[in-house]
């Protein structure tokens, strides 16, 4: 189990060796937590054949040897079931299946568990077809949703859950786990995923920190280079996150230009980048910075017309250098 995530499975293994958890679980938390790997533990825990030989002495821990823990561990355990949103969204159809199989009697005695992973990816009518099971939970099962945006589930669906906020781990427990994992990286880094330390290993193991620094280092030399507007342009409109981290660049600049320099700044160790374009002056920032949220907002899908990115961007990368 990862070392955030100990508080909270012990606490409900507890709840498991009590009775005292409910039907249906809803676990929170921003993405790369790992809130899939604790539903498998819980699973397992719930299915665990070895509590009810020694009833007396159990916590609630799988014992992990049982033919039930062996059976989860490979993923073939007859009654525990899987949905996933993903890579797709989760239909109707796999809703009203997981019920009706709910609703058969458990191939191996115990309960019966499913698992829906990023629960918040189902269709309007899978959610409206989950809520009325979860008003009938059907046998005896158990249901543990997890989702990293629980605001688009159906409050009806949050309300007839247990709910568990998973928090994000304090930055230094985060920054020495991924240093056990041979990641070296930074508190910037960290933030710049929301704090979860599996978002942050794939981001550094992708290249993408790497990137951040590349690039924004080529822009910062834009003015003496212009002759590389064309890439620079380009890496900012490969991932909509290229132009975030431009606006936290510009933003630290900014901070800078107005004298600011004790307050911490959101990308640290690009500190002598910000500090090089923050000589251009705050009024020159802030224009830059205006034009840039116009750009991102222009840019979003939801402004409801076709854009040329590239166009726009051109426009915005062409001011800034004629100033
Ligand atoms: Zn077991």
């Amino acid at each position: 189990m990862y070392p955030w995530l100990e508080s909270a499975s012990h606490q409900l293994t507890a709840l498991i060796a009590e009775q005292q958890l409910g039907h249906a679980l809803l676990l929170k938390g921003v993405s790369g937590l790992g809130k899939g790997e604790l539903a498998h533990y819980l699973a397992k825990a719930l299915l665990c054949q070895h509590e009810k030989v020694v009833s007396n002495t159990s916590n609630g821990v799988p014992c992990g040897h049982c033919h039930a823990c062996q059976l989860v561990a490979v993923n073939t355990h007859s009654d525990l079931h899987f949905l996933s949103g993903k890579s797709s969204r989760i239909g109707v159809d796999a809703i009203r299946h997981l019920t009706q199989v709910l609703g058969e009697s458990a191939r191996l005695g115990g309960g019966k568990v499913a698992v829906l992973e990023q629960a918040d990816n189902m269709t309007e009518a899978a959610a409206n077809a989950l809520l009325k099971t979860l008003e009938e939970p059907p046998g005896q099962s158990t249901l543990i949703l997890t989702t990293a945006h629980a605001e688009r589930l159906l409050a009806t669906i949050r309300s007839r859950c247990q709910q568990w906020l998973l928090p994000v781990p304090e930055p230094s427990l985060a920054l020495s786990w991924l240093a056990d994992q041979g990641v070296d990286t930074t508190v910037t880094a960290l933030n710049l995923n929301q704090g979860s330390p599996l978002a942050t290993r794939d981001y550094v193991m992708a290249g993408t920190d790497k990137r951040r620094h590349q690039l924004l280092k080529q822009f910062t030399q834009l003015l003496q280079q212009p002759t590389t507007l064309a890439s620079v342009q380009e890496g900012l409109l490969e991932n909509k996150v290229h132009l975030l981290w431009l606006q936290l660049l510009l933003q630290d600049a900014l901070q800078l230009s107005l004298g600011l320099t004790q307050a911490p700044l959101q990308l640290a160790d690009n500190r002598a980048l910000s500090q090089q374009l923050s000589q251009r002056g705050s009024a020159l920032l802030q224009q830059a910075l205006t034009r840039l949220f116009e750009l991102q907002r222009t840019l979003q899908p939801s402004s409801g017309r076709p854009v040329n990115s590239a166009l726009q961007l051109g426009d915005w990368l062409n001011q800034w250098l004629a100033h």
